[in-house]
């Protein structure tokens, strides 16, 4: 049998652009190609405004990258963005070499990456649902014999490539992933402390903020999509509280929605925050589209009401300025978490904007005060509810100005 880490992808890129939001985005496609150990033979690069409904690119391109494929040995191509599965069938009849575009790619680094059950579980699944309505084209026989981008699973795992089979395997994955999340819940809603969670653009330095923040030696660098599982910290702030950090997988321009849908339950995490820490490159040259693609995934999270400070970071490279005019919504701050700078007002700023009123605390409700059961849950975080006898037990993070107006039934913990 050939392992699938023997073939080594030759590729070809294309992209079809527009403007500078699109350049920055074909830049990304070559940063996500090396992730992902292919070999980039070369480039090309389509000015349209609109994408090619049968080819992607228009045919005449199509078929000078069909010679140019042959001229220089290439053995795949590899497109910017999501294609349809006629354009993938199009394109491989024409140059017949396997057709990989932008979801795929991201779907296979992915795969590399994923260590815990649970984030492999949620690689195979997006690839699955991925793979699905695509699977009469050539690319599918080709990587059964071959392998190599688009074929490989989660750790050591090969893809299964047989339409029953995978609906199957869907629907297992999904209740394992649901045994999973449960048990997160619990996890989550019985932790003691405020958790902060580090979202952003990939490679705008949450790692490297976490790091600096606390000790957690989280692994940074330049390849994208280095942490895929979240990592906590405890952290104490300098009015004395203590808070929980955690860092997450950064959000990438045309993130593939199945992605987004399998990984919810990794940013689950996000979504119970009591606040977060936007993380933003400010050396970015397309700094604005990166805060608004990080806004749009928090917005299908429903995370985008939480308290928020805006970290405008790498500022030792970039230099400080007020460039970001309306986005009041959230605080800004200047820092960078390489070199150290303004960490101080960081942690000042996190006090000021961190909610502050809750509490953990255990309380008995007798069975007739049922507005007061009412209230402690519009108002905090339950992670236990007991029935008893004569009345209710309940465990949880409860805002302050309610636990004191229900003092009487406070219990010892
Ligand atoms: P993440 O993907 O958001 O976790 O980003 P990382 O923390 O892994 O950082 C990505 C790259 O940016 C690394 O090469 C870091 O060294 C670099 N980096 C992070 N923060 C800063 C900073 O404040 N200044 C500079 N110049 N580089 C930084
Ligand atoms: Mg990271």
């Amino acid at each position: 049998m050939i392992s699938n880490n023997d073939i080594n992808t030759r590729a070809l890129l294309v992209g079809v652009l527009n403007n500078l939001y699109d350049d920055t985005t074909f830049e990304e496609l070559k940063l996500l190609s090396k992730t992902a150990g292919v070999e980039v033979l070369g480039e090309s690069i389509q000015r349209r405004n609109k994408i090619d409904p049968a080819y992607y690119i228009g045919r005449g391109k199509a078929q000078e990258l069909a010679a140019a494929v042959k001229t220089l040995g290439a053995n795949a191509i590899i497109c910017d963005d999501e294609l349809s599965p006629v354009q993938i069938r199009n394109l491989e009849k024409l140059t017949e070499v396997q057709i990989i575009d932008r979801t795929m790619l991201i779907l296979d680094i992915f795969a590399q990456r994923a260590k815990t059950s649970e984030g492999k579980i949620q690689v195979e699944l997006a690839q699955l649902q991925y793979m699905m309505p695509r699977l009469t084209g050539k690319g599918i026989e080709l990587s059964q014999e071959g392998g190599g981008i688009g074929t490989r699973g989660p750790g050591e795992t090969k893809l299964e490539t047989d339409r029953r089979h995978i609906r199957r395997r869907i629907h297992r994955l999904k209740q394992e992933l649901k045994e999973i999340q449960k048990n997160r819940q619990v996890i989550i809603k019985s932790r003691r402390y405020p958790v902060i969670s580090l979202v952003g653009y990939t490679n705008s330095g949450k790692s490297t903020l976490m790091n600096a923040l606390t000790d957690a030696q989280v692994v940074t660098g330049d390849r994208l999509f280095e942490t895929l599982d979240t990592t906590t910290r405890g952290l104490i702030l300098p009015d004395g509280r203590r808070v929980l950090l955690s860092d997450t997988v950064g959000f990438i321009r045309k993130l593939p929605h199945h992605l987004v849908e399998a990984f919810k339950s990794t940013l689950e995490e996000v979504k119970e925050a009591d606040m977060l820490i936007l993380v933003a490159d400010g050396s970015s040259p397309v700094l604005d589209e990166e805060i608004a693609t990080v806004n749009s995934v928090l917005r299908e999270l429903e995370a985008h009401r939480k308290p928020t400070i805006l970290a405008i970071n790498k500022i030792d490279k970039c230099g400080q300025n007020a460039y970001l005019k309306g986005y009041d919504r959230e605080k800004i701050v200047e820092i960078s978490a390489l070199k150290g700078l303004n960490l101080d007002i960081l942690l000042k700023t996190i006090c000021e904007v961190l909610p502050s009123s809750r509490q953990f605390a255990q309380l008995f409700i007798p069975y007739d005060e049922g507005q007061a059961l009412d209230e402690i849950h519009q108002h905090g975080l339950l992670s236990e509810i007991e029935y008893k006898e004569s009345g209710i037990k309940v465990k949880g993070r409860i805002e302050k100005a309610v636990l004191k107006k229900y003092e009487e039934y406070a219990i010892e913990q």
